[in-house]
């Protein structure tokens, strides 16, 4: 039977890190015989220039019917004018509520190699493997708001928090298997001294954590999980969090290993799950030839593990992009003084011809 993976681009350097990734993944495909398919659809400003919207219906449909998604990046200056409900960014929104992408996760390894990238000190961050679960789908970016209203004589606006047990379970249990995979840790990190959300969502991971006891729990609050990722960031292996805390402390993990070029992230959805680095459509170097694609191909080993099942293809393509840079290789953005900078292209070639 052959998978099939779903290709969308995107918008400036989306296509040259996605080419890179895919070619990789070709490479996999020739070694394992996995049985790969691909079909590139249009996503972002780009579409909104062919067919006048971010998210054409064929796209959506695309990714419904296929095994995976493989998303490279939307946006940029030319489309800042366009009317915001139809700017190139509300590709995403509509990715992830048409698939029903309910969790976010973005691990953070740090490669020795690349310690020194940090800007955290070396003995910090050595060692940092460490995955943030984030609900992608409920909380207060999904809640009722009010954008101006009088109250008390005076100009107010609002947004309302709400999480169900539901939400609460589903998002959990995946912190709680993930975790059986890789440490057996969670972290769960709420506000729970002052929001009745977060007493809630504490309660609901306390009782599902009696039905994974192989798995250790603990609880944090979201400002001192953020200062303790940046003291201690070793400590860590599964972060369960919420859609607002989980946003700002994906990104605060994220600069720990250097370049945001380095990072991959997954969105798992109920249809289909998306697979795409955290970075965006970097306009400043579109064209040049230049993005790492590391993020992008560590993104597609995450496709192989969890929408193909494919453990052992996925821990060689992990181990190849591991081992460019234990040979030192490097891409603009990870280039020391006196490195040499692979172009995109090369650094992609490197890592197909370490694939074992
Ligand atoms: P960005 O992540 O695109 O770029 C930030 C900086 O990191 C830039 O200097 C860029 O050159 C560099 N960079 C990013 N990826 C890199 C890579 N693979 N290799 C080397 N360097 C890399 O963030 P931004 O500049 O704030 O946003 C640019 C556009 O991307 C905006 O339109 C924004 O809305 C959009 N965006 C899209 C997504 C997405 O598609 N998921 C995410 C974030 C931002």
């Amino acid at each position: 039977m052959m998978k099939k993976i779903v290709v969308i681009p995107g918008d400036g350097i989306g296509g040259e890190i996605t080419r890179s990734a895919v070619e990789v993944l070709k490479k996999t495909d020739e070694k394992f015989r996995l049985g790969l398919s691909y079909e590139e659809h249009d996503a972002g400003g780009t579409a909104y220039d062919k067919f006048g919207t971010p998210l054409p219906e064929s796209t959506l449909e695309a990714c419904k019917q296929a095994d995976a998604v493989l998303f490279g990046a939307v946006g940029g200056e030319k489309w800042d004018n366009v009317e915001p409900s139809l700017r190139p960014e509300k590709a995403i929104l509509g990715l992830r509520k048409g698939l029903g992408l309910y969790a976010n996760l973005r691990p953070v390894k740090v490669a020795d190699a690349l310690v020194e990238y940090s800007p955290l000190k070396p003995e910090l961050v050595k060692g940092v493997d460490l995955v943030i679960v984030r609900e992608l789908v409920g909380g207060i970016y999904f809640g009722d708001r009010c954008e101006s209203e009088q109250h008390n004589g005076a100009e107010r606006a609002w947004d309302l928090e709400n999480y169900s047990v539901p939400e609460v379970e589903r998002i959990a249990k995946l912190a709680f298997e993930t975790a059986k995979v890789r440490r057996g840790k969670v972290t769960s990190v709420d506000k729970a001294n002052v929001l009745a959300t977060s007493r809630l969502w504490r309660r609901t991971v306390t009782k599902l954590a009696g039905e994974h006891k192989d798995v250790e729990l603990n609880h944090l609050y979201v400002d001192n999980c953020a200062m303790q990722l940046a003291v201690r960031p070793t400590q860590f292996d599964v972060i369960v969090t919420g859609n607002l805390f989980g946003d700002i402390l994906s990104d605060e993990a994220a600069v720990i290993g250097g370049s945001i070029g380095l990072m991959p992230s997954a969105s798992i959805g109920e249809l289909t799950s998306l697979y795409e680095p955290i970075h965006g459509s970097a306009p400043d170097i579109a064209g040049k030839g230049i993005a790492n694609p590391m993020g992008t191909i560590l993104s597609a080993a995450m496709l192989l593990r969890y929408s193909l099942g494919l453990e052992k293809e996925a821990d060689a393509l992990d181990a190849a992009v591991s081992a460019a840079l234990d040979a030192g290789l490097r891409t603009a953005d990870i280039a020391g003084k006196g490195d040499v900078s692979l172009s995109t292209q090369q650094m992609g070639q490197a890592i197909r011809s370490r694939l074992c």
